[in-house]
């Protein structure tokens, strides 16, 4: 059996396939606040991304981080037992989410993840959106977005 307990994998369980989780709304709630307007689950486009902002053709994910592998992640450990089962599915996700990144970027929208763990420092979250959302016209900002985590780790260290 898992170590986990039936509540917190119910819990865990809730979170990949359901729409509108606290994270998500969070995330809402602050681009609402920020002024920026934008669709959800729009489903005519790979992924049925959560956020979707039309003017800025970029689109919000926000992940939970241990269904969709936040790397390095205090959040995104593997349950110590079934470990084949909890890799394959995870690797699944992973390639889901590529998949799914790849999709949209072909067709001309940005793609910008929030972490759940990221929310615990909600102005870190809002200078991110700012960052991601209004420099689209640079193209080699693109890159950024995905290498963020990377360069996020202390380098300096
Ligand atoms: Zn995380």
């Amino acid at each position: 059996m898992d170590k986990i307990t039936p509540e917190r994998r119910s819990w865990n369980m809730g979170r990949i396939h359901s729409a509108n989780t606290k994270p998500e709304l969070t995330v809402r709630s602050l681009l609402h606040r920020m002024g920026y307007r934008f669709r959800l689950h729009r489903k005519d486009l790979p992924g049925k991304p959560d956020i979707v902002l039309p003017k800025y053709k970029t689109v919000v994910f926000v992940h939970g981080c241990f269904w969709h592998r936040h790397a390095d992640c205090q959040y995104a450990y593997t349950p110590k037992s079934r470990v084949d089962f909890w890799e394959t599915k995870f690797q699944k996700n992973i390639e889901r989410d590529e998949k799914t990144r790849t999709a949209l970027e072909s067709i001309g929208w940005k793609v910008l993840v929030i972490w759940e763990c990221e929310l615990s420092n909600i102005e870190s979250v809002a200078d991110k959106l700012v960052k991601n959302i209004c420099n689209r016209r640079n193209k080699t900002n693109g890159q950024r977005l995905y290498g963020f985590q990377a360069s996020r780790k202390n380098s300096s260290s």
